[in-house]
């Protein structure tokens, strides 16, 4: 009964996209490798978003990373569907994607959308032939969900910027070459969105100190620190003072790429009941999650076909990714209890549930917190 349930809501999902014969090809060999690397790992709840190296220079030598980005610049040429539908595979597949999104969907996408051509020649084939780690530097200590109150100083100086002051929660920082950071380039402004500036801080320099910062759920972010790190002026992305325009398409961005849907999908199916009782509750998380799918697939469709994504979209999925991820996590509890659920159905399932767990934060903070989500979603998608 359980099994021939779950079969038909694989099939019904794997349908549930008009995908092309190439993306369908890409599906095929995404899963033989994933498949292939599972068994040896290591795996994504063992590593977080840390990237690890080995796995990365495959996804690079596959022509993985920028598969939507034109050959020109390194990309694969194919669509932002195939993107998403790459992120998807990884995360059901457990895959240690660590590193991927930060390339893909933070750099090589905003210079994409707002960086020089210069930029472009100068990231993106290194991005695509995983020869850059790239991380995102916006929040400080005194400046998460508000970012315009950013003090992290930009002083100009003849040859470009001067950077002072520190950044915290930066993912990656440890492993990454490069930084994207948002910066006060001016102090004296009648509006606090004047006046920024968002820039490419090279991280191997010695005026850039890196510290980690130890997270609960045991994946490591860090707290950098900048003292009088220099960026040359044609590492600026937009124009100086003008960074808050550039920081909307990032967060855009970002929001779009981090629901992991694959995983709910592969969490749901490897708990889902033996009994018909209490298959409800599964099946409306099961539907709940087809449908942010399909909402991601059409926001990467619009991208591809040059329609505006509306930013209420990204945080509409964002948030709502996260909370089922936790209502997954909680039905399992509820139901089994996670000690049961080890001893009768699968001791690796039950770890892979805990990490998820110790890390909610990072679902439902990293990005944004779900209350500035929702403000997003009733200003911009209910005009309210
Ligand atoms: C695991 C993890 C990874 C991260 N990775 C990165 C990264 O790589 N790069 C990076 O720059 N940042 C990263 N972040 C930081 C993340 O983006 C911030 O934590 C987030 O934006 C919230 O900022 P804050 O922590 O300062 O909390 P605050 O913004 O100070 O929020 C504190 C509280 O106030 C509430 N609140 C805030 N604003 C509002 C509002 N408008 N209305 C109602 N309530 C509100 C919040 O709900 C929350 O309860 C990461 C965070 C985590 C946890």
């Amino acid at each position: 009964m359980r099994s021939v349930a779950l079969a038909a809501l694989k099939a019904s999902w794997d349908g549930g996209w008009p995908f092309d014969r190439l993306e369908l090809k890409l599906r095929e060999e995404v899963r033989g490798f994933v498949g292939e690397w599972a068994r040896r790992g290591p795996l994504w709840w063992q590593v977080g978003n840390q990237m690890v190296p080995g796995f990365y220079r495959e996804l690079a030598r596959r022509g993985w990373i920028g598969l939507h980005w034109p050959p020109a610049l390194g990309g694969s040429g194919m669509s932002r569907v195939a993107t998403a539908l790459l992120l998807e595979e990884l995360n059901y597949g457990l895959a240690p994607d660590g590193g991927l999104i930060p390339a893909v969907a933070f750099l090589g996408d905003l210079l994409l959308a707002c960086g020089t051509p210069e930029q472009q020649q100068r990231w993106l084939p290194r991005l695509a032939r995983g020869e850059v780690v790239a991380s995102l530097g916006l929040t400080e200590p005194e400046a998460g969900s508000d970012l315009a109150a950013v003090s992290t100083r930009a002083e100009p100086r003849e040859e470009g910027l001067e950077v002072w002051g520190e950044k915290i929660f930066t993912g990656l920082a440890h492993q990454a070459d490069v930084a994207i950071v948002l910066l006060r380039s001016e102090v004296q402004v009648e509006d606090r969105h004047q006046g920024l500036t968002v820039c490419l801080v090279d991280l191997h320099q010695p005026a850039v100190g890196v510290e980690e910062l130890k997270t609960w759920g045991g994946w490591r972010q860090n707290r950098v620190v900048f003292q009088g790190a220099k960026v040359s002026w044609d590492e600026v992305v937009g124009e100086v003072g003008q960074g808050w325009q550039v920081l909307t398409t990032l967060i855009n961005l970002e929001r779009s790429a981090i629901a992991r849907i694959g995983l709910i999908r592969r969490l749901l199916e490897e708990t889902w009941p033996d009994h018909r009782e209490g298959t409800r509750d599964w099946l409306r998380l099961w539907q709940e999650a087809e449908a942010l799918r399909l909402l991601n697939y059409r926001m990467a469709q619009a991208w591809d076909l040059g329609k505006r994504v509306r930013p209420f979209q990204g945080s509409l999925l964002k948030v709502r990714a996260a909370q089922l991820l936790d209502e997954v996590i909680d039905l399992v509890r509820d139901r089994f209890g996670l000690m049961g659920f080890a001893f009768n159905r699968s001791p690796e399932m039950a770890q892979i549930l805990d990490a998820v767990e110790r890390n909610r934060a990072l679902f439902t903070i990293g990005g944004g917190v779900p209350a500035v989500q929702k403000d997003a979603i009733a200003k911009f998608g209910l005009n309210l």
